[in-house]
């Protein structure tokens, strides 16, 4: 148990006059469950919750950070590994409250408040027949998510949630609120498009929508383990030429103690193919022909609406135990390496954990690297490895496993890996992991942080 941090109580009651949203200290209704994440690993007391209800009160207290030197976190959904949300003695701002989300169905648009999460997104979008790449489970953050570049079932088709960031309002770490998009503050614009939360506090996200849905084809095919490899050269032969309405994943991971699975089977290691079809859905089973012919144990793909299919993983995906994640991007998947990847997940040691293969390629690949910050568009894989269990006496072992999978695969991963997924790599790996455009986002660094007042992330650090 950690110490209760101490802090100036008279600043904060002034803080707190003029402040539209909640200011919460240790002990007070609310402070707990704020500073509590996904990770059950992660348990930081910050001095003060300052939870704001407009970009005012976020400028007022970014503004009250610096005077008072207190170490800033910014808190969306809570979700990243990493527990850069939570600070340890300082001001936490969590943005819990700056969830409202505006839809255009006309102009195709949407508006989101910077704590909005994605289940909110999808459901507020959907209602008219639209949607943006968003992630894969309803409870994640859309600020951690898109500043990282925000990668879901559509981005084949739609690109990457930045590919379709219009705008944003910020708040710099001077405390002032300005407008980024491609005319206006267009450096900081490309910052944010991959940069993670480096530049300053997102309050308002714009993105374009796009017609999807609201009923697509999606669903889980079930395969057992021991035809992991057979299955996952099928899924990336078949890839290789789908087209861009085809989403999904191939995952080994235990079958889930849930009602439509056959209780002989909870806990058996499988292998999943998700489906995501967006063209029209009773083609769905025509364009997957290649994975059905394979003879899956269980299929569970059917017409669904969008919104379910982005629940499809969300019950392996619940808050509370303890993570620890390793991602790879591979520029190519060849046997050798799925070969080594079944070989090391053979003894899962949680039935929790879960290895997900994701095809990229599509629209993703048709954006120009330099279009955003976001690094290493090229890559065709994504492997993450996602270790998740509920004994926190297992930790050393659980990490030991994940870390010797991420291993086994290291010969044909690339230098850097996808920003969303990083947890406790170090300084190199996150160079690594912005690729070439490193320099360009030290330099809007110096511009928009040069103190370096938002470091709680995959930090860049300012030379100047
Ligand atoms: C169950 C689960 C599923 C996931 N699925 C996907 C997926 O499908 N695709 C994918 O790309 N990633 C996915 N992720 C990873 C996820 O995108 C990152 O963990 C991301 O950081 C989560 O955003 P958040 O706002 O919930 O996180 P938080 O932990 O709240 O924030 C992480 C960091 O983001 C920054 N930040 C957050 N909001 C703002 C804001 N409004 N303005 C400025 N900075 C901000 C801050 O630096 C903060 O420290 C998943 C994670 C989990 C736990």
């Amino acid at each position: 148990m950690t110490q209760a941090p101490t802090i100036d109580n008279a600043a904060v009651d002034q803080l707190a006059q003029g402040f539209s949203g909640r200011i919460l200290r240790d002990g007070d209704d609310g402070y707990d469950a704020a500073r509590s994440i996904f990770n059950a690993m992660i348990d930081r007391r910050p001095a003060v919750i300052a939870q704001p209800a407009n970009a005012a009160d976020v400028s007022a207290a970014v503004k009250f950070a610096a005077q008072h030197d207190l170490l800033v976190s910014v808190k969306g959904g809570g979700h990243a590994a990493s527990g850069h949300a939570v600070t340890e003695g300082g001001l936490m701002i969590d943005l819990a409250l700056l969830n409202e989300i505006k839809v255009d169905p006309q102009a195709k648009t949407a508006v989101a408040g910077g704590g909005a999460k994605w289940g909110e997104v999808d459901a507020a979008t959907q209602a008219h027949g639209l949607a943006v790449t968003g992630g894969r489970v309803p409870s994640t953050g859309i600020g951690g998510l898109t500043l990282g570049s925000g990668s879901g079932w559509l981005e084949r088709k739609l690109g990457y949630t930045v590919d379709n960031m219009l705008g944003a309002e910020v708040v710099l770490a001077s405390g002032d609120i300005v407008h980024a998009s491609e005319s206006e503050n267009s450096d900081l614009f490309w910052g944010l498009r991959g940069g993670g939360g480096n530049y300053g506090i997102v309050t308002k996200f714009e993105y374009r929508l796009h017609e999807i849905g609201p009923t697509v084809f999606g669903g889980m095919l079930v395969f057992p383990r021991f035809r992991a490899g057979e299955v996952i050269r099928a899924y990336r032969d078949f890839m290789e030429t789908a087209k861009d309405d085809f989403g999904g994943a191939v995952g080994l991971l235990c079958a889930p103690p849930e009602e439509f699975v056959p209780e002989p089977m909870h806990g058996m290691p499988i292998v999943a193919v998700v489906v995501c079809y967006t063209g029209k859905p009773e083609d769905g089973p025509a364009a997957m022909k290649p994975i059905l012919d394979l003879g899956p144990v269980m299929n569970m793909t059917q017409p669904m609406p969008y919104v379910e299919v982005q629940k499809l993983i969300e019950a392996g995906n619940q808050p509370g135990f303890q993570q620890y994640w390793k991602a790879e991007m591979l520029p190519e998947l060849p046997d050798e390496a799925i070969d080594a990847l079944t070989t090391a997940t053979a003894e899962p040691r949680s039935t929790m954990t879960a290895v997900i293969v994701m095809p990229l390629g599509g629209a993703v690949h048709r954006v120009s690297d330099d279009a955003t910050a976001m690094g290493w568009r090229g890559a065709k894989w994504g492997i993450h490895m996602l270790g998740q269990w509920a004994d926190a006496s297992e930790d050393d072992e659980q990490i030991a496993w994940v870390r010797a999978v991420d291993a086994a695969i290291q010969p044909w991963a690339q230098e850097g890996t996808y920003l969303n997924y990083l947890m406790d790599e170090g300084e190199q790996r996150v160079k690594e992991s912005f690729g070439a455009h490193y320099k360009r986002m030290e330099e809007l660094k110096n511009k928009y942080d040069p103190i370096n007042f938002f470091r709680l992330n995959p930090n860049i650090k300012p030379t100047v």
